[in-house]
Formats: structure tokens, sequence, C-alpha cells
């Protein structure tokens, strides 16, 4: 299956490092759950009023520059959170990834409080 990324998931893109655009446009390409993009650049501001809500741990956050998006399922158009669909979608990112060369983290995969809506490029690459 291949979706078009709506018109919002592009302008959330906006500020987003380009290799990480060309990803999330190559994994709507590939994956089997069509996704919006809920989140991408993040303000100051918005980082701190979500780490003070608990929904966010760090003020480091990959968001801040630009490094990282969420994602967020769609099955018939609805969001949807179920963890499987999750994985499904992150194999395409990883599909993507591979195919363009771009070091990516899912984190779905983080052993301490995964987040299977979160992608971000590698630190270790993209500092
Ligand atoms: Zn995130």
């Amino acid at each position: 299956m291949s979706f078009r990324l709506s018109e919002r998931s592009l302008k959330r893109l906006a500020g987003v490092h380009p290799r990480l655009v060309a990803l999330v446009r190559e994994a709507a390409a590939l994956s089997p759950v069509e996704f919006m993009v809920t989140e991408g650049l993040r303000t100051p501001e918005r980082q701190a009023a979500l780490v003070r809500a608990g929904a966010s741990r760090t003020k480091r956050s990959r968001h801040l520059t630009g490094h990282a998006v969420d994602v967020a399922a769609l099955v018939d158009g609805q969001v949807r959170w179920d963890w499987p669909l999750y994985p499904r979608i992150a194999a395409a990112f990883k599909a993507a990834a591979g195919r363009q060369g771009t070091a990516v983290v899912w984190g779905g995969d983080w052993s301490r409080l995964r987040d299977g809506p979160h992608f971000e490029l590698d630190r270790k690459v993209f500092p």
C-alpha cells in the first residue's frame, strides 16, 4: 500500500531535517499502515510544557532541533494508537532508511519509555 501524506502532515514537516523528511515520504510509500505526522519541530516552550505535564522527560528532545517526528496510525481515516500498528510503520521507516542510507532510531525500540509514534535521526550520525 502507498498513500499520500496529507497537507497537514506536510505542514508539520516544516523545519524538520531534510533527510528525515525524505524518510517520512518514502515510508509513506512503503508502509502497509497509513499514518499522519502529528509533530515535527517543537519550540522550547512547548517542550517545557510537555515536561511539566509528564508527557516528556527530557529538555534535550530531538524535536527541538528538527531531528525527530511523531506519527499517528490511521485506519479508515481514524487515528489509532493500537500498539501492533506501530511496528509495521516502523518497518517501513527502517526499509526507507536502508534504501536512503540514513541512520534512524525508532522510539519503539527503546528499552525504557518505549515511544511507538517517535522516529529520530541517530544522534551518532546526526548530532
Ligand atoms: Zn517524539
